[in-house]
C-alpha cells in the first residue's frame, strides 16, 4: 500500500449539494492514505449558494473525514470547492498573552497576532464541536484537528510536529479539554 508521507498535502475537490435548511455533509475519502491525521483541513470556496456557516470538518483520520455546512433558512443550495490538508496553521501561539497569528497555505498571508478566542470559532457539528481559523484575506477555512496527541508534538516531521504542538496549546488555552 502506498502511503503519502508526513507533511506532505493531500487536495481534492469536495461539494454539497442540499435541498432545504439545516446541517448537510458527507464524508470526504482522501486519494492516499496518510502517515497520520492531517494537523489540519483547508477549504476554499469555488461557487456557493445559501450557506450560512462551513464547511467546516471533524473526524480527521489517515483515510478521510467528515465534512459539513450549514443552510440558511432559504433552502437550495451548494457549496463547492477544494480542500488540502496540512496546513502551515496557528504561528506564534502565546498563551501568556492569549494571542496567536494564523498563516494560510491559500492565498500566503500571515495574519497579525490576534486573540487566540477571537482567531479560532467553535462549530458544532451534530454533538460534536470542530474549531475553524477563517482567512481574512481569501475566506479560506481551516479546520483544525482537535484529536492531536502528545505522540503527535513528538512526531518526526518537525512542521507536523510544530502544528500539532501550536493547534493543541490553543485548544488548550481555550479550555477545550485538552491534556
Ligand atoms: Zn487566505
Amino acid at each position: 500500500m502506498t502511503v503519502q508521507p508526513a507533511g506532505l498535502t493531500v487536495k481534492g475537490a469536495w461539494s454539497a449539494l442540499f435541498t432545504g435548511p439545516g446541517q448537510w455533509g458527507s464524508a470526504i475519502a482522501f486519494p492516499i492514505v496518510l502517515a497520520g491525521p492531517p494537523t489540519s483541513i483547508t477549504f476554499s470556496t469555488q461557487t456557493s449558494n445559501n450557506i450560512s456557516a462551513g464547511p467546516t470538518a471533524g473526524n480527521l483520520t489517515v483515510w478521510g473525514c467528515d465534512a459539513f455546512v450549514n443552510s440558511t433558512t432559504a433552502g437550495n443550495g451548494w457549496w463547492i470547492g477544494l480542500y488540502t490538508t496540512n496546513g502551515n496553521c496557528l504561528r506564534e501561539v502565546d498563551t501568556s498573552n492569549g494571542k496567536a497569528r494564523h498563516h494560510c497555505d491559500i492565498c500566503d498571508t500571515l495574519g497579525e497576532p490576534l486573540p487566540i478566542s477571537e482567531l479560532i470559532t467553535c462549530i458544532m457539528v451534530g454533538k460534536q464541536p470542530t474549531y475553524v481559523v477563517t482567512c481574512g484575506v481569501c475566506g479560506a477555512r481551516e479546520c483544525l484537528n482537535a484529536q492531536l496527541t502528545t505522540a503527535d508534538e513528538a512526531d518526526p516531521n518537525p512542521q507536523r510536529a510544530a502544528n500539532a504542538r501550536a493547534i493543541r496549546a490553543a485548544l488548550r488555552f481555550l479550555g477545550k479539554g485538552i491534556t
